[in-house]
Protein backbone atom coordinates (compact mmCIF):
# COMPACT_ATOMS: atom_id res chain seq x y z
CA UNK A 1 0.00 0.00 0.00
CA UNK A 2 1.17 3.61 -0.64
CA UNK A 3 1.12 6.12 1.89
CA UNK A 4 0.71 9.78 1.46
CA UNK A 5 0.15 12.75 3.94
CA UNK A 6 0.60 15.64 1.26
CA UNK A 7 -1.83 16.34 -1.28
CA UNK A 8 0.40 17.04 -4.17
CA UNK A 9 2.65 13.68 -4.22
CA UNK A 10 -0.67 11.50 -4.08
CA UNK A 11 -1.92 14.45 -6.77
CA UNK A 12 0.70 13.31 -8.89
CA UNK A 13 0.94 9.70 -7.70
CA UNK A 14 -2.68 9.55 -8.86
CA UNK A 15 -2.73 11.46 -12.45
CA UNK A 16 -0.17 8.86 -13.72
CA UNK A 17 -1.99 5.77 -12.60
CA UNK A 18 -5.30 7.67 -13.94
CA UNK A 19 -3.94 7.30 -17.57
CA UNK A 20 -3.62 3.84 -17.49
CA UNK A 21 -6.49 2.63 -14.91
CA UNK A 22 -9.50 4.62 -15.49
CA UNK A 23 -11.17 3.25 -12.38
CA UNK A 24 -10.38 4.92 -8.47
CA UNK A 25 -12.72 4.07 -6.03
CA UNK A 26 -12.68 6.27 -3.51
CA UNK A 27 -13.66 5.28 0.66
CA UNK A 28 -13.11 8.46 2.90
CA UNK A 29 -12.80 8.18 6.94
CA UNK A 30 -11.99 8.98 9.91
CA UNK A 31 -10.27 5.95 11.04
CA UNK A 32 -10.64 3.82 14.12
CA UNK A 33 -11.30 1.12 10.97
CA UNK A 34 -13.73 -1.83 11.60
CA UNK A 35 -15.54 -3.92 9.69
CA UNK A 36 -18.14 -1.52 8.17
CA UNK A 37 -15.18 0.23 6.89
CA UNK A 38 -13.69 -2.64 5.84
CA UNK A 39 -17.00 -3.18 3.73
CA UNK A 40 -16.62 -0.12 1.76
CA UNK A 41 -13.07 -1.05 1.10
CA UNK A 42 -14.23 -4.59 -0.26
CA UNK A 43 -16.81 -2.67 -2.74
CA UNK A 44 -14.67 -0.33 -4.14
CA UNK A 45 -11.74 -3.28 -4.69
CA UNK A 46 -15.00 -5.75 -7.07
CA UNK A 47 -15.76 -2.23 -8.79
CA UNK A 48 -12.21 -0.64 -9.66
CA UNK A 49 -8.71 -1.49 -10.55
CA UNK A 50 -7.54 1.11 -8.03
CA UNK A 51 -8.76 1.74 -4.23
CA UNK A 52 -8.11 4.67 -2.36
CA UNK A 53 -9.05 5.28 1.71
CA UNK A 54 -8.55 8.00 3.55
CA UNK A 55 -7.93 8.82 7.04
CA UNK A 56 -8.84 12.62 8.33
CA UNK A 57 -10.47 13.27 11.66
CA UNK A 58 -12.20 16.54 10.02
CA UNK A 59 -12.41 19.33 12.72
CA UNK A 60 -15.19 21.37 10.50
CA UNK A 61 -17.52 18.28 11.47
CA UNK A 62 -17.53 18.26 15.05
CA UNK A 63 -19.52 21.06 16.95
CA UNK A 64 -18.29 19.72 20.24
CA UNK A 65 -14.98 19.74 20.89
CA UNK A 66 -14.40 17.78 23.26
CA UNK A 67 -15.93 14.59 20.95
CA UNK A 68 -13.05 16.08 18.34
CA UNK A 69 -10.51 15.72 21.41
CA UNK A 70 -11.89 12.11 22.44
CA UNK A 71 -12.30 10.68 18.74
CA UNK A 72 -10.37 7.59 18.58
CA UNK A 73 -6.94 7.56 16.43
CA UNK A 74 -5.44 4.30 15.90
CA UNK A 75 -3.71 5.28 12.76
CA UNK A 76 -1.00 2.33 13.00
CA UNK A 77 -3.52 -0.46 13.43
CA UNK A 78 -5.84 1.11 10.62
CA UNK A 79 -2.68 1.02 8.18
CA UNK A 80 -2.42 -2.77 8.99
CA UNK A 81 -6.28 -3.67 8.83
CA UNK A 82 -5.72 -1.36 5.25
CA UNK A 83 -3.02 -3.74 4.04
CA UNK A 84 -4.81 -6.93 4.65
CA UNK A 85 -7.68 -5.61 3.23
CA UNK A 86 -5.80 -4.56 0.04
CA UNK A 87 -6.53 -1.49 -0.06
CA UNK A 88 -4.08 0.25 -2.92
CA UNK A 89 -3.66 3.87 -1.20
CA UNK A 90 -3.81 5.68 2.23
CA UNK A 91 -4.19 9.04 2.16
CA UNK A 92 -3.52 10.38 5.90
CA UNK A 93 -3.12 14.31 6.07
CA UNK A 94 -2.57 16.59 8.82
CA UNK A 95 -5.44 19.30 9.60
CA UNK A 96 -2.37 22.19 8.45
CA UNK A 97 -2.48 20.33 4.66
CA UNK A 98 -6.25 19.95 4.76
CA UNK A 99 -6.72 23.80 5.83
CA UNK A 100 -3.69 25.43 4.79
CA UNK A 101 -5.76 28.54 4.67
CA UNK A 102 -8.90 29.74 7.05
CA UNK A 103 -11.27 27.81 5.53
CA UNK A 104 -14.80 30.31 5.34
CA UNK A 105 -17.14 28.40 2.96
CA UNK A 106 -20.57 27.89 4.59
CA UNK A 107 -22.67 25.17 2.75
CA UNK A 108 -26.61 25.32 3.48
CA UNK A 109 -29.21 22.39 2.10
CA UNK A 110 -32.04 23.98 2.71
CA UNK A 111 -34.39 21.44 5.28
CA UNK A 112 -32.08 19.00 4.53
CA UNK A 113 -29.14 20.15 7.27
CA UNK A 114 -31.82 21.27 9.88
CA UNK A 115 -33.32 18.34 11.01
CA UNK A 116 -31.90 15.21 12.83
CA UNK A 117 -28.50 15.19 13.01
CA UNK A 118 -28.13 18.64 11.08
CA UNK A 119 -30.25 20.43 14.04
CA UNK A 120 -28.15 18.51 17.04
CA UNK A 121 -25.40 19.07 15.92
CA UNK A 122 -25.09 22.62 14.11
CA UNK A 123 -22.85 23.06 11.57
CA UNK A 124 -21.83 19.50 11.57
CA UNK A 125 -22.97 18.90 7.41
CA UNK A 126 -21.74 22.00 6.56
CA UNK A 127 -18.43 20.53 7.91
CA UNK A 128 -18.88 17.68 6.19
CA UNK A 129 -19.43 19.13 2.70
CA UNK A 130 -16.69 21.25 3.19
CA UNK A 131 -14.10 18.01 3.77
CA UNK A 132 -15.68 15.56 0.99
CA UNK A 133 -15.51 18.57 -1.39
CA UNK A 134 -11.45 19.23 -0.70
CA UNK A 135 -11.11 15.00 -0.93
CA UNK A 136 -13.28 14.62 -4.00
CA UNK A 137 -11.05 17.39 -5.55
CA UNK A 138 -7.83 15.79 -4.21
CA UNK A 139 -8.75 12.51 -5.30
CA UNK A 140 -10.49 12.77 -7.93
CA UNK A 141 -12.54 9.31 -7.80
CA UNK A 142 -14.50 7.68 -10.15
CA UNK A 143 -16.50 6.27 -7.69
CA UNK A 144 -17.21 7.00 -3.92
CA UNK A 145 -18.21 4.66 -1.19
CA UNK A 146 -20.36 5.59 1.51
CA UNK A 147 -22.38 4.01 4.85
CA UNK A 148 -26.12 3.60 5.12
CA UNK A 149 -25.33 4.04 8.64
CA UNK A 150 -24.66 7.94 8.10
CA UNK A 151 -28.36 8.26 6.36
CA UNK A 152 -28.31 11.99 6.30
CA UNK A 153 -24.94 11.96 4.94
CA UNK A 154 -25.34 10.51 2.46
CA UNK A 155 -28.05 12.38 1.21
CA UNK A 156 -25.83 15.47 1.71
CA UNK A 157 -23.23 13.91 -0.52
CA UNK A 158 -25.54 13.23 -3.11
CA UNK A 159 -26.88 17.02 -3.35
CA UNK A 160 -23.06 18.19 -2.76
CA UNK A 161 -22.06 16.01 -5.90
CA UNK A 162 -25.59 16.63 -7.52
CA UNK A 163 -25.00 20.66 -6.76
CA UNK A 164 -21.45 21.16 -7.78
CA UNK A 165 -21.45 18.63 -10.73
CA UNK A 166 -18.50 16.55 -9.03
CA UNK A 167 -17.94 13.92 -11.74
CA UNK A 168 -18.21 10.81 -9.37
CA UNK A 169 -20.50 7.91 -8.78
CA UNK A 170 -21.75 7.55 -5.06
CA UNK A 171 -22.47 4.07 -3.57
CA UNK A 172 -24.56 4.35 -0.16
CA UNK A 173 -23.30 0.49 1.12
CA UNK A 174 -25.59 -1.18 3.53
CA UNK A 175 -24.73 -1.07 7.65
CA UNK A 176 -22.52 -3.67 9.03
CA UNK A 177 -23.73 -5.01 12.70
CA UNK A 178 -22.52 -6.75 15.83
CA UNK A 179 -23.98 -10.19 16.32
CA UNK A 180 -26.46 -8.43 18.87
CA UNK A 181 -27.75 -5.51 16.15
CA UNK A 182 -25.30 -2.69 17.34
CA UNK A 183 -23.62 -0.93 14.31
CA UNK A 184 -20.34 -0.48 14.39
CA UNK A 185 -19.20 2.45 15.06
CA UNK A 186 -15.23 3.73 16.04
CA UNK A 187 -17.36 5.57 19.10
CA UNK A 188 -18.20 2.09 19.90
CA UNK A 189 -14.56 1.29 21.47
CA UNK A 190 -15.40 3.99 23.85
CA UNK A 191 -18.07 2.24 25.73
CA UNK A 192 -17.19 0.34 28.72
CA UNK A 193 -18.60 -3.09 29.14
CA UNK A 194 -21.76 -2.07 30.77
CA UNK A 195 -22.10 0.68 28.12
CA UNK A 196 -21.87 -2.07 25.66
CA UNK A 197 -24.37 -4.38 26.94
CA UNK A 198 -27.11 -1.34 26.66
CA UNK A 199 -26.25 -0.04 23.12
CA UNK A 200 -27.99 -2.31 21.49
CA UNK A 201 -30.94 -0.80 22.32
CA UNK A 202 -30.51 1.48 19.55
CA UNK A 203 -31.44 -1.41 16.83
CA UNK A 204 -33.76 -3.30 19.20
CA UNK A 205 -35.94 -0.02 19.40
CA UNK A 206 -35.81 0.37 15.68
CA UNK A 207 -36.98 -3.01 14.90
CA UNK A 208 -39.67 -2.35 17.81
CA UNK A 209 -40.73 1.05 16.18
CA UNK A 210 -40.53 -0.75 12.91
CA UNK A 211 -43.40 -3.01 13.67
CA UNK A 212 -45.20 -1.03 15.71
CA UNK A 213 -45.70 1.49 12.84
CA UNK A 214 -46.77 -1.23 10.26
CA UNK A 215 -49.47 -2.42 13.50
CA UNK A 216 -50.99 0.92 12.92
CA UNK A 217 -49.34 2.82 15.81
CA UNK A 218 -48.48 6.70 15.98
CA UNK A 219 -45.27 8.03 15.90
CA UNK A 220 -46.07 10.21 18.95
CA UNK A 221 -46.91 7.32 20.78
CA UNK A 222 -43.96 4.97 19.46
CA UNK A 223 -41.32 8.00 20.54
CA UNK A 224 -42.74 8.04 23.95
CA UNK A 225 -42.79 4.28 24.62
CA UNK A 226 -39.02 4.42 23.30
CA UNK A 227 -37.64 7.21 25.07
CA UNK A 228 -39.48 6.06 28.63
CA UNK A 229 -37.63 2.53 27.66
CA UNK A 230 -33.80 3.91 27.69
CA UNK A 231 -34.69 6.28 30.62
CA UNK A 232 -36.01 3.26 32.95
CA UNK A 233 -31.98 1.57 31.76
CA UNK A 234 -30.17 4.42 33.18
CA UNK A 235 -27.23 6.12 31.47
CA UNK A 236 -29.31 6.16 28.08
CA UNK A 237 -31.01 8.65 26.78
CA UNK A 238 -32.76 9.13 23.38
CA UNK A 239 -32.37 12.20 21.99
CA UNK A 240 -34.54 11.77 18.51
CA UNK A 241 -36.09 8.92 16.71
CA UNK A 242 -37.98 10.52 13.12
CA UNK A 243 -39.47 8.46 10.46
CA UNK A 244 -38.58 10.32 7.12
CA UNK A 245 -39.17 10.01 3.59
CA UNK A 246 -36.01 8.44 1.86
CA UNK A 247 -35.58 10.87 -1.36
CA UNK A 248 -35.63 14.40 0.56
CA UNK A 249 -35.57 12.60 4.37
CA UNK A 250 -38.50 14.97 4.95
CA UNK A 251 -40.25 13.83 8.39
CA UNK A 252 -43.34 11.79 7.83
CA UNK A 253 -46.40 10.31 9.73
CA UNK A 254 -47.20 8.60 7.11
CA UNK A 255 -45.15 4.93 6.82
CA UNK A 256 -44.57 3.36 3.74
CA UNK A 257 -41.91 1.05 1.87
CA UNK A 258 -40.02 4.62 0.99
CA UNK A 259 -39.93 5.87 4.84
CA UNK A 260 -36.93 5.01 7.04
CA UNK A 261 -36.63 5.61 10.18
CA UNK A 262 -33.50 7.51 12.00
CA UNK A 263 -32.48 7.62 15.48
CA UNK A 264 -29.87 8.97 17.91
CA UNK A 265 -29.25 9.04 21.62
CA UNK A 266 -26.48 8.94 24.02
CA UNK A 267 -24.77 5.86 26.11
CA UNK A 268 -23.55 7.77 29.11
CA UNK A 269 -20.86 10.22 27.02
CA UNK A 270 -20.91 8.48 23.90
CA UNK A 271 -23.32 9.28 21.11
CA UNK A 272 -24.75 6.89 18.55
CA UNK A 273 -26.89 7.11 15.66
CA UNK A 274 -28.78 4.28 13.67
CA UNK A 275 -31.31 3.71 10.94
CA UNK A 276 -33.61 1.04 9.34
CA UNK A 277 -35.25 0.81 6.34
CA UNK A 278 -39.28 0.42 6.51
CA UNK A 279 -39.04 -1.86 3.18
CA UNK A 280 -38.78 -5.29 4.28
CA UNK A 281 -35.11 -6.32 2.60
CA UNK A 282 -35.96 -8.99 0.28
P1 LIG B 1 -16.47 7.53 9.59
O1 LIG B 1 -15.07 7.03 9.75
O2 LIG B 1 -17.32 7.33 10.79
O3 LIG B 1 -16.52 8.95 9.06
O4 LIG B 1 -17.14 6.63 8.47
C1 LIG B 1 -16.57 6.52 7.19
C2 LIG B 1 -17.55 5.84 6.28
O5 LIG B 1 -17.82 4.53 6.79
C3 LIG B 1 -18.89 6.57 6.20
O6 LIG B 1 -19.35 6.56 4.86
C4 LIG B 1 -19.76 5.75 7.11
O7 LIG B 1 -21.14 5.83 6.78
C5 LIG B 1 -19.21 4.35 6.86
N1 LIG B 1 -19.57 3.48 7.99
C6 LIG B 1 -19.39 3.73 9.32
N2 LIG B 1 -19.89 2.72 10.05
C7 LIG B 1 -20.40 1.82 9.18
C8 LIG B 1 -21.06 0.56 9.34
N3 LIG B 1 -21.32 0.03 10.53
N4 LIG B 1 -21.46 -0.10 8.21
C9 LIG B 1 -21.22 0.43 6.98
N5 LIG B 1 -20.60 1.61 6.78
C10 LIG B 1 -20.19 2.30 7.86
Amino acid sequence: MDVFSEIRPLKAFLSQEKKELNSIGFVPTMGALHKGHLSLIEASRSENRLTVCSIFVNPAQFNNPADLARYPRTLEKDKLLLEKAKCNVLFCPDTAQMYSSQSRVIFDFGELDKTMEGYYRPGHFSGVALVVSKLLNIVTPDRAYFGQKDYQQFKIIEKLVDDLKFDVSLRCMPIIREPDGLAMSSRNARLTQVQRNKAPVFYQSLEEAKSLLRHGDSMKNVRALIAGKMERMGDVKLEYLELADTTNLTPTKNVSDNTVLLIAGYVGEIRLIDNLLMKDED
